[in-house]
């Protein structure tokens, strides 16, 4: 089967198949084959992995993931590319296509059948409309692990990677970076997809952590101040941490929590580190 990286191939069996692109499911098709080189080798992908793709598409990043992988399982929602799939990796006896919603995959189950427990790498050029539920849903269920090398928009990659004090800096990238270690690894522009999206795009790396780097009694809690802290992004921390219905806390409490860590009063919550918000959930 000949590379649908390279495009003239991809338009070809859009047109066999008379293919409808599904906005819907955020379908836009790699076709760049130095882009795909990039993901496989970003991913460290070797011959004993057992390999996740969410939304193989047309199979573009499957062929090479199955070059690569010892086995490869593909989930993908649209029934429509049911078919275009086997014809185009046919050639291949390690890819298993399930034709399901990521979201209600029990994957902890198919890590456990097919890979005795052992940590997966997922890859993926994601759906831009579900980036954030797909990969916090990967670390939230304890689905084991190593990696998750995926295309994002590009915003949103830099969102995951943000410190301190940036203007990019929230809730995702606390979240994202309380699992694992990011790191950007190349940026994509539209024209390497079909259909172009209107955004640029970014491949990240997202590398779980083997131990916990903080310290935290309540995840759950933490989580909750974090939120609260950047729902009311220009508030103090005190202002956003008292109204929040969510924690019940006093004003009292949280300055006393902020006075005994050495922070200023007036502090935000877009200077604290993922340290501070473990401690101050501690704290509170
Ligand atoms: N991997 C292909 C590529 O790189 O050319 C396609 C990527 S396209 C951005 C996203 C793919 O995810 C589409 O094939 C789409 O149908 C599929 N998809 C969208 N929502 C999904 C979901 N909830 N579960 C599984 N697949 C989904």
């Amino acid at each position: 089967m000949a590379s649908l990286g390279i495009p003239r191939n991809t338009i070809e069996i859009l047109k066999k198949y008379n293919f409808n692109i599904q906005k819907k499911f955020g379908q836009n098709f790699l076709i760049d084959t130095s882009v795909l080189d990039r993901i496989i080798r970003a991913a460290e992908i070797t011959g004993e992995d057992l390999c996740l793709e969410i939304g193989p598409g047309i199979g573009t990043m499957t062929q090479y993931l199955a070059e690569t992988a010892r086995e490869v399982v593909a989930v993908e929602i649209d029934k429509n590319l049911i078919p275009i799939l086997e014809e185009t990796l046919s050639d291949y006896g390690n890819v298993t296509v399930i034709q399901d919603d990521i979201l209600k995959v029990d994957l902890n189950r198919i890590v456990e059948q097919r890979n005795g427990g052992k940590p997966i790498k997922v890859v993926a050029n994601l759906p831009y409309y579900i980036t954030t539920p797909i990969i916090m849903g990967l670390f939230e269920k304890q689905v084991p692990v190593k990696s998750i090398t995926v295309m994002v928009q590009k915003e949103v990659a830099e969102r995951m990677q943000a410190g301190p004090g940036t203007k990019n800096y929230g809730a995702l990238s606390l979240a994202v970076q309380y699992y694992a270690e990011p790191e950007v690894v190349a940026n994509v522009p539209p024209n390497c997809f079909i259909p172009r999206p209107g955004v640029g795009s970014a491949v990240i790396r997202l590398t779980r952590h083997e131990k916990p780097t903080v310290q935290v009694e309540d995840e759950h809690k933490m989580f909750s101040v974090i939120r609260a802290s950047f729902g009311q992004r220009r508030k103090t921390l005190v202002n956003s941490l008292t109204n929040s219905p969510e924690l019940g806390i006093s004003r009292e409490c949280v300055a006393e929590a902020l006075e005994e860590m050495g922070l200023p009063a007036m502090v935000r919550g877009e200077a604290l580190t993922l340290e501070q918000f473990a401690e101050l959930s501690n704290r509170i």
